[in-house]
């Protein structure tokens, strides 16, 4: 049985594919059109965000039975069509949590100590110990809103940071990592505020103007979720009264996000989401992603 690889993916998951007696064929930057002549010939594909496993693209498939992709969400592939053609799709969500958490938790350490910003003062020459007076981490509050996979990882390491834990999850009643508490409350308590959810109607602008009003003066805010959970306008107006202090952010409403009005502000940190990209996660990925698929078809 043949499987595609058509996004770039760990040495490790190739290994695995054809140490099992798999045919593998790594063909990475196929356009949409390339994709539909070349699919006819697999019974499995393995992608990770760039590749866009379209309907046209199952359709044309004559002998796929799975789809696997190596990373957390589904957007780039049809699932609907998938179902009604009994291909099964399977991914990694688990893969990558240790990364992003640890990438939330260095946006903290950046906020606190303001490391960005005092990077680019110290490499212009300028010398400005006073300005870049900070916090400790020790001692604050961080309020998670979902904990899930990366909070629950993030709540662990910031506790081991010293640091009081709160959680609020509609769908979570306890955690051993963090006190669950209502939304209000994670408002009005936290020095940090780290969001973890997915994006969906319920939690689509979850961060608007109501809920930074109700926020502590000097908040903290981390967004390595999803684009679309902070409403970015409202943010750009908090961070400039004052309310809020520093927002890191790894995600955007609209990507690649090249320019934004937020990238003015000394306040904002930022990073090209790139919660998942770190070697081992990658790895992790790589290993499940031809795992699962392995299985699917042995
Ligand atoms: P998860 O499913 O394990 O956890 C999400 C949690 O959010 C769940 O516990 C769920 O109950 C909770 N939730 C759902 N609706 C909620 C609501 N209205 N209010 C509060 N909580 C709610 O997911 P995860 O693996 O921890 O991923 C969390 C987010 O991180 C996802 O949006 C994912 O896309 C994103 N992510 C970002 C990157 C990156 O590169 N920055 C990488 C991986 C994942």
């Amino acid at each position: 049985m043949k499987v595609l690889v058509s996004d770039p993916l760990a040495k490790e998951g190739i290994e695995i594919l054809k140490k099992s007696g798999l045919e593998v064929d790594e063909k990475t930057g196929l356009s949409p059109e390339e994709l539909v002549k070349t699919i006819p010939d697999y019974d499995g594909i393995i992608v990770r965000s760039a590749t866009k496993v379209t309907k046209d693209v199952i359709e044309a498939a004559k002998n796929l039975k799975v789809i696997g992709r190596a990373g957390v969400g589904l957007d780039n592939v049809d699932r609907d069509t998938a179902k009604a053609k009994n291909i099964k799709v399977v991914n990694t969500p688990a893969a990558t949590s240790i990364s992003v958490a640890e990438l939330a938790l260095g946006m903290m350490f950046s906020a606190a100590r303001r490391l960005p910003q005092a990077d680019a003062s110290t490499k212009a020459g300028k010398w400005e110990k006073k300005k870049f007076k900070g916090f400790e981490l020790f001692g604050k509050t961080l309020g998670i809103i979902g904990i899930g996979r990366i909070g629950t990882e993030l709540a662990r390491r910031a506790k081991a940071m010293g640091m009081r834990v709160l959680a609020y999850d509609p769908y979570v009643k306890t955690s051993d990592n963090a006190e669950v508490v209502d939304l209000d409350r994670l408002f009005t308590e936290s020095d940090y505020i780290s969001l973890h959810i997915p994006k969906t109607s319920e939690t689509t602008h979850i961060l608007n103007k109501e809920a930074f009003d109700k926020m502590k003066e000097g908040v903290v805010i981390v967004n390595c979720a999803r684009g679309g959970v902070v409403d970015e306008d409202a943010l750009y107006d908090a961070i400039s009264s004052g309310k809020v202090r520093i927002a890191a952010m790894d995600v955007y409403e609209s990507e690649p996000a090249k320019e934004h009005k937020l990238f003015a502000l000394e306040q904002v940190i930022v990073t090209p989401h790139i919660g998942a990209q770190t070697a081992e996660g990658q790895t992790r990925a790589g290993i499940q992603i031809a795992e699962l698929v392995r299985d699917a078809l042995k």
